[in-house]
């Protein structure tokens, strides 16, 4: 079985973990510190905070920027669960955005929709996605982010690698340089794996110091920050060894030694399984020319700047007259996996029971077509021509 997105590990990868086993730290030693070295220089960043998964660095930024109930975070439909409930654990409230019906992207239109539609909560706060690592339209989202006097957090969980284009200049993804912070997973289908793992990075050095704190418990060891002096500090003033405190309840959302060790080997590689990914999409596209119009990959924007997270083809199932389910099938017999990505988060029961009534039609025209082929570095070239071809017989 060809599946549709697998993670590259290699002895390097292997070594790096085998290490921090024979070490002394499993966790909260040197490990973590360099992976978020190795994110920054990569990112460009100056400040990062490994973190528990995606789902977790979205939490903390949600935290971080302090929403509640009362707000509302424009979440584009088109995403993975992760991105809205990141919102919803805070109490604050979702405003579900549309998204380009071929890209699946939330546009600076589908921002100023969903900002113009009458909802609950004062709208403080949206989460751009970089739906398959293609890179949203930064520059124009900032633009109504701005006006409205929203915060801007990217979902960047396929995009690492990938470039946004600002003032003329390719800045990579994860340089926050246009929003307050960038949340990335490292799940072993995205491109660099962790088994589990995540990030913020951010220029905000406070709000990096914050999500340090809610990352372990919301406990600080800093006597800078400490309150209670009479219990912090001995009669000579110095603070006494054993004291923390507890400003505020945080999380157990740390990433463990061993997870951070296999990232760090990981992003070693990050350029390899990049230029693995473009050379093989482009193959893939090729290959896949003979059954359009019916079958066309979305339309993707500069090739350097994609981090080709996902391949996805829109297929107009209703106009060849086969269901998506039947050809999903076909595939599988075939061995070809393939995944769709994803069910509109509006359309899920929890946030259906809050917006019965709310359509959003480009999410619904794209989810009605897409379909995520397989790409990850280790599929051979071979390999793309099974699935062209299986694709074209599931067709028929
Ligand atoms: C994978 C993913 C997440 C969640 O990441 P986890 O590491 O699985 O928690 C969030 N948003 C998007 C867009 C993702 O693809």
């Amino acid at each position: 079985m060809i599946p549709y997105g697998r993670h590259s590990i290699d002895a390097d990868d292997i070594a790096a973990v085998v290490d921090v086993l024979q070490g002394d730290r499993l966790t909260d030693g040197p490990a973590v510190a360099r992976f978020e070295a190795a994110l920054g220089a990569v990112t460009g960043a100056p400040h990062v905070v490994a973190c528990a998964s995606g789902t977790a660095a979205l939490h903390l930024a949600v935290l971080g920027l302090g929403l509640g109930p009362g707000d509302a975070v424009v979440v584009p439909s088109l995403t993975f669960v992760a991105t809205a409930n990141a919102a919803t654990y805070v109490g604050a409230t979702v405003r579900f955005a549309d998204v380009d019906p071929d890209t699946g992207l939330m546009t600076p239109e589908t921002l100023e929709q969903a900002l113009a539609r009458p909802g609950p909560g004062r709208p403080r706060a949206v989460f751009p996605v970089h739906l398959n690592g293609q890179v949203c339209d930064m520059a124009g989202l900032t633009a109504v982010a701005e006006r409205h006097g929203l915060s801007v957090v990217e979902d960047a969980c396929h995009a690492l690698g990938g470039a946004a284009v600002l003032d003329g200049a390719s800045v990579p993804v994860g340089a926050a340089t246009a929003s307050a912070a960038v949340c990335f997973s490292f799940h072993p289908v995205k491109t660099v794996a962790m088994g589990e793992g995540g990030a913020v990075t951010t220029r905000d050095g406070a709000l990096a110091d914050r999500l340090r704190r809610l990352r372990t418990h919301g406990i600080s060891r800093d006597p800078g920050v400490f309150q209670e002096h009479a219990l912090a500090f001995g009669a000579d003033g110095a603070p006494t060894p054993w004291y923390y405190e507890m400003a505020e309840p945080g999380f157990n959302y740390r990433a463990s030694d061993l997870h951070c060790a296999l990232g760090a080997s990981q992003l070693t590689k990050l350029e390899t399984f990049l230029a693995r990914r473009r050379s093989l999409a482009a193959t893939l596209g090729q290959a896949l020319a003979p059954l359009a119009p019916h079958v066309r990959p979305i339309p993707r924007g500069p090739t350097d700047a994609d981090g080709w997270h996902l391949f996805v083809v829109l297929i107009d199932f209703e106009g060849l007259g086969r269901s998506r389910a039947d050809v999903m099938a076909a595939l599988a017999a075939a061995g070809i996996g393939t995944q769709v990505h994803y069910i509109p988060v509006h359309r899920q029961p929890y946030y259906r029971a809050r917006d019965p009534d709310l359509h959003l039609p480009g999410a619904e025209a794209y989810y009605a077509r897409c379909l995520s082929l397989p790409l990850f570095p280790a599929m051979a070239d071979g390999d793309v021509d099974r699935v062209a071809a299986a694709l074209r017989e599931a067709l028929q």
